[in-house]
C-alpha cells in the first residue's frame, strides 16, 4: 500500500519509522511518503494560512497549496479511469467532523492500494478543498491541534491489517474489534507474580480448553465493558 500524507509538519511523521510500521516500510509492504504543503505555496514567505473571511479567531489553510499538494500525488484521474476501484487514490481528510474511525472502517481502508491523507491545522482547511476529498475521518469527539497525530493513528491501525505487517496474523484476528469483540486477557512468565497466579487453564497445555476459555473471556469482557458491540452484532 502507498500512503501519501499531506501536511505542514512532515517532521512529525518520523515516529512511523519505528517498530512494526518502520519494518513494514523496510520490507516494501508499505510506502509512506510525506508531502510538505508549504512547498506548494506561491507566497515568497511560504505562507500557507490566512485570516478567515467573516472575521473571528484562528487561521485557515489556504485552498491553492492544499489543492496543488493533492494533485501532486496523482489524484487527477476520474473514477472511470480505474478498472479496479481499490487502485484509485482515496483522499481522506482528518477532521473532528468526520466519521469516527472504528474497526470496520480500518478493515475497509486496508484493502485500498493508495491512500492520500490530508492533515489540517489551526482552524482547519478552506471548505472548498472538500470538493477534492473522498471522506472525512475523525479519531474521536475531541479536538487536536492538527491532523498529524490522527493521521498517524489511522496509518498505524490500517497498516496492522495489511498482511505481513504483524508477523502472526492470528494476533490481528483476535484483537479487539476485529470480530466485534474485545480481546481476551493475556499473561506471560512468570506463572506467579507477587502471589498472583496465571489462570490454571493456560498452563494446562490443553489447546481446546484454552481456546474455549479465551472465547468465553472475550465474550464476558465485551458484555461487561462494551455491551453496545454485542447489540450491534445482533
Ligand atoms: N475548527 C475545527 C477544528 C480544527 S483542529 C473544528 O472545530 O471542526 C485542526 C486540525 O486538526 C483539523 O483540521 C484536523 O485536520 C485535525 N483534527 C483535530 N481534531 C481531530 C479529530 N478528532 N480527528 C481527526 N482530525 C482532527
Amino acid at each position: 500500500m502507498k500512503i501519501d500524507v499531506l501536511t505542514i509538519f512532515p517532521g512529525m511523521f518520523a515516529a512511523l519509522s519505528e517498530s512494526l510500521i518502520g519494518k513494514a516500510q523496510d520490507k516494501g509492504i508499505l510506502e509512506i511518503n510525506t508531502v510538505d504543503i508549504r512547498s506548494f505555496s506561491k507566497d515568497k514567505h511560504k505562507k500557507v494560512d490566512d485570516k478567515p473571511f467573516g472575521g473571528g479567531a484562528g487561521m485557515v489553510l489556504k485552498p491553492e497549496p492544499v489543492y496543488e499538494a493533492i494533485r501532486s500525488v496523482g489524484v487527477k484521474k476520474k473514477n472511470k479511469d480505474y478498472k479496479n476501484p481499490l487502485a484509485k487514490p482515496l483522499v481522506l481528510y482528518m477532521s473532528p467532523q468526520g466519521k469516527t474511525l472504528n474497526g470496520n472502517i480500518v478493515k475497509r481502508l486496508s484493502k485500498h492500494e493508495h491512500l492520500v491523507i490530508l492533515c489540517g491545522h489551526y482552524e482547519g482547511v478552506d471548505e472548498r478543498v472538500m470538493n477534492f476529498v473522498d471522506e472525512e475521518i475523525s479519531i474521536g469527539d475531541y479536538v487536536l491541534t492538527g491532523g498529524e497525530i490522527p493521521a498517524m493513528a489511522l496509518i498505524d491501525a490500517v497498516a496492522r491489517n495489511i498482511p505481513g505487517v504483524v508477523k502472526e496474523e492470528d494476533s490481528v484476528r483476535n484483537d479487539s474489534f476485529y470480530n466485534g469483540f474485545l480481546d481476551y486477557p493475556h499473561y506471560t512468565r512468570p506463572a506467579v507474580f507477587k502471589k498472583m497466579k496465571v489462570p490454571e487453564v493456560l498452563l494446562s497445555g490443553n489447546h481446546k480448553k484454552i481456546e474455549e476459555w479465551r472465547k468465553n473471556e472475550a465474550f464476558e469482557r465485551t458484555r461487561k465493558r462494551r455491551p453496545d458491540l454485542i447489540k450491534s452484532k445482533a
